[in-house]
């Protein structure tokens, strides 16, 4: 389900920086970058795009709706692309690993508690912390 996103129609000139940074976002395994991660991807695939200029695209991208910016505590910023498909994130306190999920039912409790509140719901934000599988199965060896 590649939703691929047209710069222009975000208002947004296409130039190199801009083209290599939303590549990596619709072209990657990984969902969930910082602004380190993206700028290290970059100089992995040969691109040499200063740090400031990764932090300007984010933030640009961000502002036109591009990209979610998420703060999971005690970390940086990390962004994804937005797909316009509505999860949650599990963040792991261990290892720093984001993991996505999506539950109907927990969906529809938030708009039953809302309405119980006469609130109007226009958006949530859930981040559940812990530790992941694979960092608890590490500290049991
Ligand atoms: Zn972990
Ligand atoms: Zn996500």
């Amino acid at each position: 389900m590649t939703h691929h996103h047209d710069l222009r129609e975000s208002g947004l000139r296409l130039t190199g920086p801009r083209m290599k940074i939303l590549h990596l976002f619709e072209h990657s395994t990984q969902r969930h970058f910082s602004a380190d991660d993206v700028y290290k991807n970059l100089l992995d695939a040969q691109e040499e795009i200063g740090i400031a200029t990764v932090y300007r695209v984010l933030t640009q991208f961000e502002q036109a709706g591009i990209l979610i910016r998420h703060h999971f505590e005690g970390e940086r910023a990390l962004y994804e692309l937005n797909r316009g498909e509505h999860h949650d994130h599990m963040f792991c306190t261990v290892c720093g690993s984001v993991s996505e999920f999506f539950d109907s039912s927990l969906e529809l409790l938030q708009e039953k508690i809302a309405k119980k509140h006469s609130f109007k719901l226009e958006d949530h934000v859930l981040y559940l912390y812990g530790v992941c599988a694979a960092c608890q199965s590490a500290s049991l060896n």
